[in-house]
């Protein structure tokens, strides 16, 4: 199955993590087949949509067997690169970035926090929720050293393109950006900007204005 994977959609790609996490919880309650219908009820994403998503990976249900969860579980871990471990580094440990610190997606994930940077911080480092806090101007050094490719942005807007081309300076290869700030970058580099604010507005908006996703 993992050799199809250049031609899976965006949209479909987008919803992988998800699909993960789902079949996970699934696995974890000792379900060893599930169906589309079940998929669907569990993650509110209609079933025709999800056999769409399963037939690009390859995997095609069993009338009246569904799809075999290890199967899909070993599919998804591959192409999502989960068999590793990915490290991350965390740019700005306020209010936002401590809770990410605390939280640090252990229960779901192979994806961990494993350095922070805060002016607040000094040179020596300090810990925070176990995890070390540099203070910026060790930045370059210590991603290099530990190999990072993957950095949450959780920085005041003025700071955040200022860090991110120091950032692309030294090669990291993704940004989950944090801060309303449309960064800029060189293609090669990934940002994913998840502004909460937008999101909560256009969930109200949604909400009065009666929007169904399928009217999208
Ligand atoms: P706090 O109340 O701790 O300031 P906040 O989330 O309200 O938290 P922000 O102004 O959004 O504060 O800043 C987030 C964090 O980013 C702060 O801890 C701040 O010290 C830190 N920060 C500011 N500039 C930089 C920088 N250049 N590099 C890394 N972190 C920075």
């Amino acid at each position: 199955m993992a050799g199809e994977t250049q031609r899976i959609p965006q949209a479909t790609s987008k919803r992988l993590p998800l699909y993960y996490r789902f079949l996970q919880n699934f696995a974890n309650a000792g379900k060893k087949r599930i169906s589309s219908s079940e998929l669907s009820e569990a993650m509110k994403i209609d079933a025709a949509t999800i056999r769409r998503d399963f037939s690009h990976f390859g995997a095609l249900g069993r009338k009246g067997y569904g799809y075999d969860v290890n199967d899909l579980l070993q599919f998804f871990r591959q192409t999502l690169d989960q068999d590793e471990e990915t490290d991350v580094a965390l740019i700005g440990v306020g209010s936002l970035g401590s809770a990410f610190l605390k939280y640090n997606f252990q229960k779901n994930h192979n994806t961990r926090i494993v350095v922070a940077f805060d002016p607040k911080a000094p040179k020596e480092g300090k810990i925070v929720s176990n995890i070390p806090v540099f203070h910026p101007d060790m930045m370059e050094e210590k991603i290099k050293e530990m190999n990072i490719n993957l950095v949450i942005l959780t920085v005041p807007s003025r700071a955040a393109q200022d860090i991110t081309d120091r950032l692309v300076e030294i090669d990291v290869k993704g940004i989950l950006n944090f801060t309303p700030v449309r960064l800029t970058a060189p293609d090669w580099m990934r940002i994913h900007t998840i502004d909460l604010s937008v999101e909560l507005q256009s969930l109200i908006y949604f909400i009065k204005n009666d929007v169904k996703d399928s009217q999208l």
